[in-house]
């Protein structure tokens, strides 16, 4: 661009570089979705179409972002996490953050039809907010995804002891809001199942775990792999080679893209994906 007597306000912008070699996750939540979810008559306590229309544009973002992890959704938030060593717009927080946030929202309105055939969509449209966060070790990163599927857990229990109180106990709101105030888990299982048949270990996967988004290569089989030893994450990182590193891109380039609803607090997830923290 040409100079001119303009161009000191660029020294106006500041910098937001993330901080070097530490996993980036950028979380997104809809705006308004409690709302939103009425206006579009979602099912109580878990529209299916919903989540899997969130599930499908949380898919999209990893296709067109190769760096991303990892990504893990509940209700109407994603979160996003970037490899620890990815240097996606030089780690700049507001190109990571708006870059998905945008992506995310126009795969939301691309998909809608295709979710909610019966349902067009009309102003006010979907939106979302974002942040961006750096966890410094694996273990702040685990215990982050960790967070995000309890807090699915106690959520998910709750509402689905609710809702089964206005919908099949016929109470109002409050009433039911009455009866679960100072419960543990264990009562709201007892209330599910003493009073409405349910067993809680039934409800689909999808609700009771989210939806974990990530790219799929043959899985090690338990026990079989080298765990890396204090030694070895002491040591300098050795040098890849250009092609080695080409190769591996390629590999994620091609890998497919899965959504499943697994346990990611325990071990057994991370360990027979060694590639997703490595
Ligand atoms: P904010 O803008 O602050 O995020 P919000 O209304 O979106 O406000 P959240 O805490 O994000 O508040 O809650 C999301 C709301 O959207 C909840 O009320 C939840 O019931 C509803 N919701 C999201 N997804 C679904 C779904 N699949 N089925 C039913 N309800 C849903
Ligand atoms: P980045 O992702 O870094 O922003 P970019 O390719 O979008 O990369 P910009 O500096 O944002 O680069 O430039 C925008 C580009 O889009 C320019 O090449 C410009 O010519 C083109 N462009 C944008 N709007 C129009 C338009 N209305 N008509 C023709 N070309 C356009
Ligand atoms: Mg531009
Ligand atoms: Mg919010
Ligand atoms: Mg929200
Ligand atoms: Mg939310
Ligand atoms: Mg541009």
């Amino acid at each position: 661009m040409a100079n001119s007597k303009f161009e000191y306000v660029k020294n106006f912008e500041q910098s937001d570089n993330l901080l070097p070699n530490t996993w980036v996750v950028v979380r997104i939540d809809g705006r308004g979705f409690t709302k939103f979810s009425t206006k579009y008559g979602f099912e109580k306590p878990n529209d299916k179409r919903a989540l899997e229309l969130m599930n499908a544009a949380a898919r999209a973002v990893m296709a067109e972002l190769p760096d991303i992890t990892i990504a893990y959704g509940v209700s109407d938030e994603y979160s996003f996490v970037f490899h620890k060593t990815c240097s996606l717009f030089e780690r700049r927080s507001s190109k990571l953050v708006s870059t998905i946030v945008s992506t995310f929202t126009a795969y939301y309105v691309h998909l809608w039809s295709t979710h909610f055939p019966e349902t067009p969509l009309s102003p006010p449209l979907p939106s979302f907010d974002g942040r961006a966060v750096c966890y410094p070790t694996v273990t702040n990163l685990r215990d982050y995804m960790s967070w995000r599927q309890v807090d699915c857990h106690i959520n998910n229990l709750y509402n689905t002891t609710f809702w089964a109180l206005i919908q099949l106990g016929g109470v109002h709101a409050t009433e039911a809001e009455n009866a679960l105030k100072g419960t543990y888990a264990a009562d709201k299982n007892e209330i599910l199942f003493s009073r409405f048949g349910i067993n809680y270990n039934n409800e689909p996967e999808m609700y009771k775990k989210g939806s974990v988004v990530f790219r799929d290569y043959e899985l090690v089989e338990p026990g079989t792999h080298d765990t890396a030893t204090e030694a070895d994450n002491l040591a300098e990182p050795v040098p890849q080679s250009k092609t080695q590193t080409e190769n591996d891109k390629k590999r994620r380039a091609k890998a497919r893209i899965v959504v499943e609803h697994l346990d990611i607090i325990k071990d057994e997830f991370w360990d027979r994906r060694p590639w997703l923290l490595s």
